[in-house]
């Protein structure tokens, strides 16, 4: 599982995973058909093959904006293969959003559908025995951060921040040719393209590959999976249905959250559900994964666990709690053509994550929420996070966001919109119980969903816009 010696690049080290017998499933899809390692190392040969044929050099970027494929796949390691930088893009973003992001990264090929473009790789017959010789500190794959507030940014992850993290979680999550792992995850994002498929390359096992969170196609694939790697929503999705049983559940070995906070109380119906306690990590584009609940020992509500082998996490300003500093092998180059950026987002070989947290005596990390997402009331500093854990409590709601919304006397005034329903001023009283005068929510609106992004986040900021008049008159 070496990459050559005179080379870092990371197709060799995933390709170096793939199973001895080539024959062995890579790809399981829900009508039961197969797709081999072998197929696979076939099409990224001449997808390869096609994009140096037409012209691509060392260090270009291959823009792909399209669903999820195993094309897409064959495309990203096809592109790495070839010494090319790879830039998934979501495939929700409106052409104006993809003239910025081509603007930006002045890709050499830009791919809108995947299939198509394997189908032409195919039929140019080029086939590429050998894998483009890169440098551990070249970039790999431009990843673009969501980017709620400004323009997005592209992360430069390197080959070696991806090998790096690549092997980490191979090793602490324990996983075997055996495994089988059931990918539910969009590819255009770190979670699935990286930290799930990662893993199953580099173990030789197969995925069972779902282009989307489909309730039957999902129960269906429990039956063969034995790990799970979702974010939160699916869980909550697989508690709602009837048909998810501590039977269906029993032969997962691992079921692993992330890209967006568990809420304890999923956590808690989870274990009570199936027995079983969901491991949850912490990452993010600029770094892969950051921090992961243990597979073996103690795997508790509400923490993301311990930093990964390798990283230095800090928490800055000397307080007990604030913002987030880490440093490792998995942590990005920088941002791609933002110099500014990137001096002040990195202080002394730390990079500022921007979320906000603190470490229990044992050294677990909590996360409280993101920086901008801080509320400062009347002076005060008021963290979301513990007032929704208090609102998550209460009988009828089922998720709850804490927001800060202009008030003319306070500077901010606390709003938390709740999932569920109840009565507001009952419910005020009752966090007048357990939290000081200053975190009090002054409004609590009861919603039916919050805003998320297609990673299941919720969009704050979104909530800030919809109610910025709230307190207006107050
Ligand atoms: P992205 O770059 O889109 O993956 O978003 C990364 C952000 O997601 C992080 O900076 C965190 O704010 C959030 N995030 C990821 N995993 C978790 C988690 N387990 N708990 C809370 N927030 C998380």
């Amino acid at each position: 599982m070496t990459a050559t010696p005179q080379s870092s690049n990371l197709h060799d080290l995933l390709a170096g995973g793939f199973p001895a017998d080539r024959t062995k499933p890579c790809f399981i899809l829900p009508d039961e058909t197969e797709l081999s390692y072998g197929a696979l190392e076939q099409m990224v040969a001449r997808v390869a093959g096609y994009l140096l044929a037409q012209g691509l050099s060392p260090g270009d970027r291959v823009v792909v904006k399209d669903e999820k494929s195993i094309a897409f796949v064959a495309v990203y390691l096809g592109t790495l293969k070839a010494g090319g930088v790879f830039v998934p893009l979501n495939s929700a973003y409106t052409q104006s959003e993809m003239e910025y992001f081509i603007g930006n990264s002045e890709p050499a090929i830009v791919i809108t559908n995947a299939p198509a473009y394997v189908a032409d790789a195919e039929a140019s017959g080029h086939l590429m025995q050998h894998t483009v010789a890169r440098a551990e500190d070249d970039v790999a794959c431009l990843i673009y951060t969501s980017g709620t507030t400004g323009r997005s940014k592209g992360a430069m992850l390197t080959h070696r921040n991806l090998a790096a993290n690549a092997l980490a979680l191979h090793d602490i999550w324990g996983f075997t040719p055996k495994d089988v792992l059931l990918h539910a995850l969009p590819i255009f994002h770190v979670h699935g393209l990286f930290v799930a498929m990662h893993c199953a390359f580099l173990s030789g096992c197969p995925m069972i590959w779902l282009s989307k969170f489909v309730d039957a196609d999902v129960l269906a694939g429990l039956r063969r999976a034995t790990v799970m790697m979702g974010v939160p929503t699916f869980y909550t999705r697989l508690l709602a249905n009837a048909g998810f049983t501590r039977e269906l559940a029993n032969h997962v070995r691992l079921f692993i959250s992330g890209s967006a906070p568990l809420l304890p109380t999923t956590f808690e119906e989870f274990e009570e559900r199936t027995g079983q306690r969901i491991l949850e990590r912490y990452g993010m584009s600029e770094a892969v994964i950051i921090t992961s609940n243990p597979l073996s020992g103690q795997r508790i509500a509400g923490s993301v666990g311990y930093p990964l082998p390798g990283v230095d996490l800090r928490i800055g300003g000397g307080e007990e709690i604030g913002v987030i500093e880490i440093r490792g092998p998995s942590v990005f180059g920088g941002y791609w053509r933002m110099p500014e950026k990137n001096m002040e987002e990195f202080r002394d070989g730390f990079f500022i994550t921007g979320d906000v947290g603190r470490r229990d005596p044992d050294g677990r990390l909590y996360i409280s929420g993101r920086a901008k997402d801080l509320i400062i009331s009347g002076g005060y500093n008021v963290y979301p996070k513990e007032i929704e854990l208090v609102l998550d409590d209460m009988p009828g709601v089922t998720e709850s966001a804490v927001i800060g919304l202009p008030h003319p006397d306070f500077g901010e005034g606390v709003c938390a919109v709740v999932i569920g329903n109840g009565n507001e001023s009952a419910m005020i009283a009752e966090c007048r119980t357990k939290l000081a005068a200053f975190k009090i929510p002054k409004r609590i609106l009861f919603v039916d969903d919050l805003p998320r992004n297609a990673m299941g986040k919720v969009q704050k900021n979104l909530l800030r816009q919809r109610h910025a008049d709230l307190f207006a008159g107050a």
